[in-house]
């Protein structure tokens, strides 16, 4: 088997095992280790006392365990929290918790939601949203997808049990990689997190979810709409114009057969775009069709960019067609505005950040208890 350059927490089991194998360790070896990952979290190989010494300097020479440094950690007012995590090539990806919340669908939990960029930049240029503005630079391994968990439950001390791929990146761009991670997350012997507390959001690769549909786990899916015409949608994504919503519905429905889980179809309130209560029946009628549900999300500013949230009653209103057509439909309060953490403000980080980079989290910044 190849092995895959990566830090530990992107390697499945057999890949571990393969590694351990080429010193001529046992395989019980692997599991001892993913125990002390993913059961135990330890940090280091020096905790991992039931490997001999040899094997522990090997391994702490050549394969770091998640590759992730700390850099900076903001809260937010509403105990959201945004991580800034420098990666193995020097690059910046960001991670936000969001403890407590009510559940991305809606209903009240005590949901602790992690929201994981899939790559640094973003190629698909959506006219609203940071994450594009500078580009796309590279996917992340599934080690540094998985990283992301680790890290941020080290440093908050709180167990995540909800994970959407709704931070920095087109996740479906990214496919093989965060399928792999999802394997890791979900995995008895990896994180554990059920497949159902998995969402993957889109802006509507067609043939990807096509693809994703055709894997077995039963994790969820959400479509990045904020369109429900062409001649809306093409104004504000330019994804449009490859996949048109025809394309796009047609590979939900493909998705709708193979899979149990409702479709989420997410949509952000822009002022004077999309917000007219005609755009409302629209959406219901493409909601209806496909049995999804609507998730709004009043426009969060991104600096330099022209768009604007609507009023709240104008929010309420839209809301309120869509639920008088029978389509379950959720009205987001923000979450980390004032940190930018919230939806489309995740942004690569400039060359002014990059002068911080080596200081790691000041002692005393890791949070007590959560
Ligand atoms: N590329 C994927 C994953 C990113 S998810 C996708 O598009 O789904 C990030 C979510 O935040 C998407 O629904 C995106 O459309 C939304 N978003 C982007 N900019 C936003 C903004 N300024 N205000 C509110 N939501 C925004």
């Amino acid at each position: 088997m190849e092995i895959p350059q990566s830090s530990i927490c992107g390697l499945d089991r057999a890949e571990l095992q393969a590694l351990l194998a080429e010193r001529g360790e046992p395989s019980f070896r692997a599991d001892q280790i993913l125990d002390w990952l993913y059961k135990k979290r330890v940090g280091n190989y020096s905790a991992m006392t039931n490997l001999d010494r040899g094997l522990r300097a090997h391994l702490e020479e050549n394969h770091a365990l998640t590759g992730l440094e700390t850099v900076d950690w903001e809260g937010s007012g509403d105990e959201t929290r945004k991580y800034l995590f420098r990666l193995r090539d020097g690059r910046f990806v960001e991670t936000v918790l969001i403890p407590a919340s009510p559940s991305f669908y809606g209903e009240r939990s005590d949901r602790r939601t992690l929201c994981v960029s899939s790559q640094v930049g973003c190629a698909y240029d959506c006219k609203f949203c940071a994450s594009g503005l500078a580009g796309f630079t590279r996917n992340l391994d599934a080690g540094e997808i998985v990283a992301q968990v680790l890290e941020v439950e080290r440093l908050s001390k709180a167990r995540i049990n909800n994970i959407v791929f709704m931070g920095m990146g087109e996740p479906l761009a990214n496919l093989k990689h965060v399928l792999k991670a999802i394997g890791i997350i979900n995995a008895d012997w990896g994180i554990g997190i059920g497949a159902r507390h998995l969402t993957v959001s889109t802006s509507g690769l067609a043939p990807q979810i096509r693809k994703l549909a055709d894997q077995a786990l039963q994790i969820r899916l959400a479509v990045s709409l904020h369109g429900a015409s062409d001649e809306v949608r093409e104004r504000i994504m330019p994804i449009n114009r490859k996949y048109p919503l025809e394309i796009l519905f047609e590979s939900l429905r493909y998705y709708r057969s193979k899979k149990k889980q409702h479709i989420t179809f997410e949509y952000i309130l822009i002022e004077g775009v999309n917000d007219a209560p005609e755009e409302a029946k629209l959406l219901a009628s493409c909601a209806r069709s496909l049995s999804a549900k609507v998730n709004l999300i009043p426009y969060n500013l991104v600096e330099g960019l022209p768009w604007r949230r609507p009023s709240r009653e104008t929010q309420e209103r839209f809301q309120g067609v869509l639920r008088s057509e029978g389509v379950p439909a959720t009205l987001r309060r923000e979450k980390g505005h004032d940190i930018e953490a919230a939806c489309g403000q995740l942004r690569l980080i400039e060359e002014e950040k990059r002068g911080v980079v080596g200081v790691s989290l000041p002692a005393g910044r890791e949070e007590s208890g959560a």
